[in-house]
């Protein structure tokens, strides 16, 4: 069995991926740099890719940056109040699903994992059980492969666990968290304050486990 996984650097991608793995998928690692504001999650994803032994690790420059984000340009503000953050890319997931589909059939993979969850709902419309059902149906009907009777499925582990479920399951797995990153800055150490940071240190409290990663607060 052959998988592409989705690799971001972050926690999430990293425990999907090692969850597909350990079902017995050789793993075929996609990193996209978008235009990110640091390249620090980037340096990550590759060594996650090492640490679970990828068969084939490939690294897209598809440039984003002229997307609204906060998470391209760090003094983007929102022009509407709205319950999606401003760290949300405009169709991100269906960008980064269309590339991993086109990988997946070009090395006839069966499968495409993906780290996306949405009980700790951060509103992002593109990590909803909706959305990835829809997407399964464009992975039916839009690639020869399906069509011709073969079958690529997306999986998400992760679709229903909260962030601390999600490390629970990375630490009995064995997974090295100190070569994750989460921090919207790309400095040494991690800044502790941002809302990813805030995100993750109060998971792994929740887990009742330490988080391996350096801060700076
Ligand atoms: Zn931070």
């Amino acid at each position: 069995m052959k998988s592409v996984a989705l690799i971001s650097g972050g926690i999430d991608s990293f425990v999907a991926a090692a969850f597909e793995k350990a079902q017995g998928s050789d793993i075929y690692g996609l990193s996209v740099n978008y235009g990110q504001i640091h390249r620090k999650e980037l340096v990550c994803a590759r060594k996650i890719g090492r640490f679970l032994g990828v068969k084939e690790h490939r690294f897209l420059d598809i440039d984003l940056s002229w997307l609204p984000s906060s998470l391209i340009d760090k003094n983007y503000v929102a022009e509407k109040i709205s319950n999606i953050p401003p760290s949300y890319v405009p169709a991100r997931n269906i960008i980064m699903l269309s590339l991993a589909l086109a990988y997946a059939e070009s090395i006839d993979a069966d499968s495409i994992v993906i780290g996306v969850h949405s009980i700790d709902y951060s509103g992002y419309p593109d990590c909803r059980p909706e959305f990835i059902e829809a997407f399964q149906k464009v992975v039916n009907t839009g690639v020869k492969k399906s069509v011709e009777g073969g079958k690529i499925v997306i999986r998400t582990p992760l679709i229903s666990l909260k962030k601390s479920e999600i490390i629970k399951i990375g630490n009995k797995l064995g997974l090295d968290f100190s070569i994750t990153w989460s921090c919207y800055r790309g400095t040494e150490k991690a800044c502790g304050e941002c809302d990813s940071c805030k995100i993750r240190l109060a998971a792994f409290a929740d887990a009742g486990l330490k988080d391996p990663v350096q801060y700076e607060n």
